[in-house]
Parts: C-alpha cells; structure tokens; sequence
C-alpha cells in the first residue's frame, strides 16, 4: 500500500479544525504516567487540576511519591502496628466500604463489634462493662474523661456545689491526647512533674497532692510512651481509698492501657490495674497497637453503666431497633474492628501472649546488648530484674533460679542515650545525628527530650513489635554501632549545599505566583511560636 505522507502544518490545521481528535490524542498521552504532560511539568496539587487524567497515570504518580516515604516495618518510631496476616488484609479489603455507623445496614458487624467488648470486658476482669469501638485512643480517652467530668458535675450539683473549676491529674509524661482532652472540654489539667524517682512517670504521692474536691479523675497510664513504664494504678488506688476514707472525696481512676492493655493481661496477668480495682471506672485501647490491626481502631470500656452518664448516651432509633451510642466520630471504617475480630479468634490468648513474649525477649536482648556495647546508657527497665530501676546502678548480674528471672512488668519499648562518659569524650558527636544517619540505613529511630523538668535528656526509642525479629535486631545494633563510630571519626561538622528550587533553572519565565509555590508542601505547615512537642 501507498502511503501518503501529511506534514506536521497540515496535521496542525485538521488538528484545529476537529478538536475531539486533538482531544482523544491526549487522553492517549495521558494515558502513560511518564510520557503525559506530568513528567516534566508540576502536578496542579494545590488546586483541583482542570481535566482529569488516567487513573494508571494518576496511580503512578501518587504512588511514586509516597516511595519516598520510610518503610512502615522499619519505622521504630511508631507504637502503631504495621503488619497483619493475609487472610486479615484479605478481609479489610473484603469490607473497606463499610461504615461502622450503618447499623441497619451491617447487623453482621454490630455484632462483631459487641463481641470485641465483651472479649476486652473478660480480658480486663470487668462483670458487665460497656464499651464503644473507637477510631483509637485519642477518641476513647475523650469519652473516659468526658465521662468523669459529667459524673463530677452530676454528684456537685447534687450537693449545691459549683460546677466550673474541674481539674483532672495526670503525669506529664502523658501522651498528647489527655492533654487535649482538658484542653478542649475545658477542665484544668494538673500535670505533675515527672523524674527519675518516678522512673520518669507518675509520682503518685505528688499525684495525690494535687488532688481536691474539683478533681473529676485521674488518668494513669499503662505504658508511658517515654520510657514504657506501666504507672502504679494498684498504688494510686490506694492513696485515693485514704483519701477518701480522710476527707469524703471520691476520686475515679481511668487507665490510658493504650499499648498496656494489650501487653499486661498475656505478659503480665498477675499485675492488677484493671476492673479487678474497683476505682478504675474506665479504660481505654489502640486496637491498632499492641492489638495488632491497622490504623484505624481503638477501644473504651467502663466498668459498669453506673459510671456512665445517661446525658451522654444518645438513643438511635433505626428500623431495626433501638442503638445507644456514646463516640465523637458517627461514620468511620468498620474493615479495622473487623480484622480486631479476626485477630482475637486467630491468635486467642495463646497467640497474643506469645507475640507479646517474643517483643520483650527481643526488647531485652537489644538493651543489653546496648549496655554491652557501653556507648549507652538503657533507660528502660524491662530488661532489669524485677524491682531493679535506673541506669546509673551497673547492670545486675542476674542468678538464674529454677523458675528463671522475672523481670520488671513494662512495655517492650527500649530507650536510650550515650553515656555520660562517651558525651565527655566525644562532645561532637550528637545524638541527633546517630538518628539522621540511621535514617540513611532506613531505620527510622526517634532521638527527643523527655518531659519538661527533665528535658536536657535527650532519649533514642526503639519500639520492638512483633515484626522486628531477631535478624533485624541483629542488623540494627550493627547500625547503631557503625553510624555511632562514624560519627566518632567525624571532627567536622558537615557542610549542608543549599539549593534554589527547581523552578528557578526552569526555561520559560515564571510569575511570581509559582515560585511561591515551588516552596511545595512546607508552606501547608503551621508556624506557631509556641506549639507542644509530645512524642506518640
Ligand atoms: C498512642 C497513645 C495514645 C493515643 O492513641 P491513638 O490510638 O494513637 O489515638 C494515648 N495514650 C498512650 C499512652 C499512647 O501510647
């Protein structure tokens, strides 16, 4: 066949003159993420582009920028679980378009999420709890203190008393959601000052000090976030009986078992900080943490209905019956509490524990090895015998007995630092940097102050969870001793180039407009003076 040829003019003016062509041969274009217009031109991401794109274009793009994310199982930074089986991904896909709030629509799953309750009602030793799914525990501490602050206010009205100065008392290891709590439902938040006597959490004598007739609560954590360390609920209790028994003011107890509620009752069952106490009226989980789902899913439970306060319970009529609900979110995903469901029949109590035994095995093993390598000092107790605290006494040798050693009942969370005498010796080397530099091996470390009063430690915190086995562990002691002794070479300080944004080198000319926005994402962020600096 004979072909004839058409010049590019020519294909211009048909071009112009039937535009749907021009159209078609665009979407083909578009069609291949790398050949479309965005391979060499910006994405419009801060306005809605004003055509669409291919939807493999449109993946490509996005997912090659989050490649430049850490790798979640390597992320030790995070208490939050990042790795589920199969079979429970499998049914989070299954269900990922189902909302929790459609009760009439998913009676399968209301049912599943009453089971969950009850399982975590026997589990903590409550005899009729109730409890709320939640999209974790910030939302499950909310409705806890909500719900102290409204029994509060019902018993001081009862009395003739006044209603407007309520406080709550909690360490200031705290994490940041019972900090907003106060915040935002307007009750004064009594931090007490952590240090190392209180094995950096609450110092529950001080504690008791800060106590009055205003204060709706306590909140005591399960699992300080800084060092791991599961506050004394069973002491605090105590103190707050011989309050009571002195004065007449009854204070409740609620427990932030955010990571705890998931450890203790398998690593630890013989510890009582559950509803085995009778002033703990509430507690709270991240199913999503040492639950072992995906982000996504939290619980509260409180004792009995009695400590729940009927103002709060809304009544949802559907066609199918009559719902209580007490939470601040209405439609949510169901597909995370549903693989919390899968979790507890796959792993029952024999998996769970064995998961949460390998974690502190592991978290033992890497603190000592830390303590050996003699660089750090391990914060931490976990990995001490049990009633042995603080890293200033040398290491204990440990006797092992017929019924081996029993060691001190945490979360298998390591914290550490350099030792004083390495920081005498080697001023240079800051501890920030061995947490950049790991950061080039993928291990994403977290170097930060603790709580005010004792902010001038600096602590790096492994997380162990239960994808960090011993072969990573492995890996990651030989990466902290290589980035550490690297940087024990270095004298210098490194020189950081600076460059002008891309745009800048670009061809054609550029308004004003868009080299602002080639400032990118920063410029989403907030600067504020003052803002709060919590780990999570
Ligand atoms: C993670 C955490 C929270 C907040 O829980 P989310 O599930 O992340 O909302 C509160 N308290 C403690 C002790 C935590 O570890």
């Amino acid at each position: 066949m004979l072909l004839q040829h058409i010049s590019s003019k020519e294909y211009e003016r048909d071009q112009e003159l039937r535009p749907s062509a021009s159209g078609n041969d665009e979407q083909h274009l578009h069609s291949l993420a790398y050949s479309s217009r965005y391979a060499t031109t910006e994405i419009p991401k801060y306005e809605l582009p004003d055509k669409s794109c291919e939807p493999s274009t449109a993946y490509q793009l996005v997912h090659d920028e989050l490649d430049l994310d850490g790798l979640p199982a390597m992320n030790l930074a995070s208490f939050v679980h990042t790795w589920m089986e199969p079979e429970a991904e499998k049914l989070v896909m299954e269900n990922i378009s189902k909302n929790l709030a459609d009760v009439d629509e998913y009676p399968a799953t209301v049912r599943i999420q009453g089971r969950c309750v009850s399982i975590l009602g026997n589990l903590w030793h409550a005899k009729k709890a109730v409890g709320t799914p939640t999209v974790g525990s910030s939302e499950a501490v909310m409705l806890g203190g909500l719900a102290m602050k409204k029994m509060w206010q019902a018993k001081r009205k009862a009395q003739g008393k006044g209603i407007h100065h309520p406080n709550i008392v909690f360490g200031n290891n705290a994490q940041v959601a019972l900090e907003k709590f106060a915040r935002y439902f307007d009750v004064e938040a009594r931090m007490i000052p952590v240090s190392e006597d209180s094995q950096h959490c609450l110092d529950i004598h001080k504690a008791i000090e800060a106590c009055d007739e205003n204060t709706i609560g306590m909140f005591v954590i399960m699992g300080s976030t800084y060092t791991g360390h599961f506050e004394d609920v069973k002491g605090m209790s105590k103190l707050l009986d011989d309050l009571q028994e002195r004065t007449g003011i009854d204070i409740p107890i609620h427990v932030d078992g955010a990571s705890g509620g998931f450890i203790a009752p398998f690593a630890f069952p013989e510890l009582e900080w559950d509803f085995r106490l009778p002033r703990v009226v509430s507690i709270n989980t991240s199913g999503h943490k040492f639950g072992l789902s995906y982000a996504g899913i939290g619980w509260v439970l409180w004792r009995s209905e009695e400590v729940l306060p009927k103002e709060l319970v809304f009544e949802l009529h559907y066609l199918g019956g009559t719902e209580f609900t007490f939470n601040l979110n209405f439609s949510r995903p169901a597909c995370f509490m549903i693989s919390q469901y899968y979790n507890f029949i796959r792993l029952g109590k024999e998996g769970y524990t064995r998961i949460v035994e390998n974690d502190l095995v592991n978290a033992r093993l890497f603190s000592k090895a830390l303590e050996g390598s003699t660089y750090f000092d391990v914060l931490s107790d976990m990995h001490r015998p049990e009633g042995t605290f603080g890293w200033r006494h040398p290491p204990a040798k440990q006797k092992k007995s017929a019924k081996g050693v029993k060691y001190n009942p945490a979360l298998p969370v390591v914290v550490f630092k350099l030792t004083d005498a390495f920081q005498r010796q080697y001023p240079h080397v800051k501890q920030a940097a061995i947490s950049t530099l790991l950061r080039t091996k993928g291990w994403i470390v977290p170097n930060y102050p603790l709580p005010c009063n004792e902010e001038n430690i600096e602590i790096l915190r492994v997380v162990v969870r239960e994808s960090l086995t011993r072969d990573m562990l492995d890996r990651l002691i030989d990466d902290i001793m290589d980035c550490t002794n690297k940087l024990k070479c270095l004298e210098t300080q490194l020189d950081v180039g600076v460059f002008a944004p891309l745009e800048h080198y670009g061809e054609a000319p550029r308004t004003s407009k868009r080299v602002s926005r080639s400032i990118d994402d920063k410029k989403h962020k907030i600067k504020k003076a003052k803002t709060y600096a919590r780990t999570c």
